[in-house]
């Protein structure tokens, strides 16, 4: 399971900067969900070789009478998820009277909290950082995180404190293909996973675990195995109707991680939103292969289902690979077709190709449409192997490899997913040269 990062502080000591320095983007996962009154953002971290996910629970704002309590209500909520805290304050402002309110509530937590000593650029840190020492946590990790300065021993102090999370264990998780199904709340999911898993699902009271754990259900089909990962909280309900879970990214992106497949519920009644669109970011980012159920198709007029369709095209254009079903979860429609292209799905994520077959279609490929000349000079690209599976990897050796344009890049992509057969699966293309 991927643990978790989450960020805090007052406004200003530059959470969101160091976010986008950890997470090397700019265009964050905010949840926008009723209720959550405060942006929150979340985002994979791209930095040292730490494998985690990294909340930005937002700013702890200040009233009259002291910080907000709200405000902090909501970032306890966040920090309900994480493993690490990493409080940040600002040195060139030294210590504010929010920061140690702030410290005084997260003591309370009994979370494991690192202070992070920010924009530390262009300053002694070791002098400024000092007086921090009185706020009794250890001692402060100086960094600059407009620069990067300090961030990469910090993450190393973090990973060494992070919970020992084991590699993913498959006895636990079950048999077969995994299967995620997720989506935002209301889309269907409890619906649609009832339906798969048929009459016989038993529903499980006091389930253990936290809230944010998937369930994972192992079920037969067709004589074929599967294990469902149960984001809806399907097991925890004592009734079909009652909603359980608070919706979790956190344990939505961790159940993409675990996943060989995830079937993405979209409610086709309220369109694609842009929650949606960045869920399905976060998938596409992942690799894992993918298909959209686009759900509640039986209540939809004709001009709706145009609508929605010609949405999808402009929306979710990025997901070009993936596979699309309208589907009722409530009657059934199209329900079998989706389940059925998951073998396929599962095939191409998990393929083995060998290096003669991918070096046959790179040559066939670059005969049909050789690559475009940088310099006067021919691209040269000699022999391709696999690189890995789930998604499928492919590096491709030659010359000039940095100078491939993009354009040509997906030319290759498409022309292996075309000869390999590869469906529902992103595949990605690597290139190694010696110049
Ligand atoms: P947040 O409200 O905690 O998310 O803070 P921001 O990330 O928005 O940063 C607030 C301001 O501090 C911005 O103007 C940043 O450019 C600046 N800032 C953030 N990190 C650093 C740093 O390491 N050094 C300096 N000099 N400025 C920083
Ligand atoms: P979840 O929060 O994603 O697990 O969503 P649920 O499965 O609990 O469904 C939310 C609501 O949508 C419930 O009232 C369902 O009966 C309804 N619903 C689910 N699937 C369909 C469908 O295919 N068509 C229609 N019309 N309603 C559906």
């Amino acid at each position: 399971m991927l643990p978790v990062i989450a960020l805090v502080g007052r406004p200003n000591v530059g959470k969101s900067t160091l976010f986008n320095y950890l997470t090397r983007t700019r265009d964050a996962l905010v949840a926008d969900y009723p209720g959550l009154t405060r942006d929150r953002q979340y985002g994979l971290v791209k930095r040292a070789d730490i494998k985690s996910l990294v909340v930005d629970t937002g700013g702890i704002t200040a009233t009259a009478d002291g910080i907000d309590g709200v405000a902090v209500e909501q970032v306890e909520r966040a920090l309900e998820e994480a493993d690490v805290v990493l409080f940040l304050v600002d040195t060139r402002h030294g210590i504010h009277p929010i920061d140690e309110e702030i410290g005084q509530n997260l003591r309370k937590l009994g979370k494991q909290i690192v202070l992070v000593a920010n924009k530390t650029d262009g300053l002694d840190a070791n002098t400024h950082i000092a007086e921090f020492h009185k706020m009794g946590f250890d001692k402060p990790w100086p960094i600059a995180a407009t620069h990067g300065r300090g961030v990469v021993e910090l993450l190393r102090h973090v990973s060494n404190i992070l919970p020992k999370i084991e590699s993913f264990d498959d006895t636990l998780a079950g048999e077969g293909i995994r299967v995620a199904v997720i989506g935002r709340p209301n889309v269907g999911k409890s619906t649609l996973i009832n339906r798969l898993l048929g009459e016989e699902r038993v529903v499980v009271f006091d389930q253990p675990g936290t809230t944010r754990d998937s369930v994972f259900i192992p079920f037969e089909r067709d004589g074929k195995q599967y294990t469902l990962i149960d984001t809806a909280g399907v097991r925890r309900r004592s009734k079909v109707s009652e909603a359980v879970e608070k919706f979790s990214i956190v344990q939505t992106l961790r159940a993409i991680d675990d996943t060989h497949v995830v079937i993405y519920m979209i409610d086709a009644s309220e369109g694609v939103t842009d929650q949606d669109a960045s869920l399905l970011g976060m998938v596409l980012e992942s690799g894992r292969a993918l298909v959209i159920g686009l759900n509640k198709w039986d209540g939809l007029s004709e001009d709706q289902r145009e609508k929605v369709k010609r949405q999808i095209d402009v929306k979710l254009s990025f997901l070009e690979y993936a596979e699309r079903y309208f589907i009722s979860a409530l009657h059934g429609s199209g329900v079998g077709k989706l389940f059925e292209s998951i073998g396929a799905l599962y095939r191409s994520a998990m393929i083995d190709m060998s290096t003669p077959r991918l070096t046959e279609i790179l040559e066939n490929a670059i005969k049909a449409h050789q690559p475009p000349l940088v310099g006067g000079r021919r691209i040269k690209l000699k022999f391709a192997h696999q690189g890995g599976q789930n998604p499928p990897v492919i590096i491709i050796h030659g010359n000039q490899t940095v100078s491939v344009p993009g354009s040509y890049k997906r030319y290759l992509m498409n022309a292996f997913r075309e000869k390999l057969g590869l469906v529902g699966t992103p595949v990605r293309i690597e290139f190694k040269s010696p110049d």
